[in-house]
């Protein structure tokens, strides 16, 4: 990935975009469980319960995704993304293809678990 601040910001709003718009699905598809389990009944209330869930799980990791990602923004206005938050060393490029979000580089990622 390039390192320019303008694209690397493009990739950040991308991926936000992605995101919202993925969150909002999963705010429909809660409801639409929900309705199922009362008009229908065809599922089981475990199985809508099991269903919501996983739905409320996919949505807590989106925010998470959401929040990295609107730190990554602040960093790059603040002139330091790329750079670890830990050891303040600049980030693996493939790493910040992979995950533009990435806090730590690989180095202290692996400390860290
Ligand atoms: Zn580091």
């Amino acid at each position: 990935m390039s390192t320019d601040p303008d694209a690397v910001r493009q990739r950040l709003q991308q991926d936000l975009a992605q995101i919202e718009l993925a969150l909002v699905e999963s705010v429909s598809a809660t409801a639409t469980v929900m309705l199922d389990q009362s008009s229908v009944g065809r599922l089981s209330r475990m199985d809508a319960l099991q269903q919501q869930a996983l739905a409320q799980e996919m949505r807590g990791r989106l925010q998470l995704s959401k929040r990295k990602l609107e730190a990554a923004m602040v960093r790059l206005d603040a002139g330091r993304y790329g750079l670890c938050c830990d050891c303040g060393e600049p980030m693996e490029a493939d790493r910040l293809d992979r995950d533009p979000a990435a806090i730590f580089c690989l180095e202290c990622m692996s400390t860290r678990i």
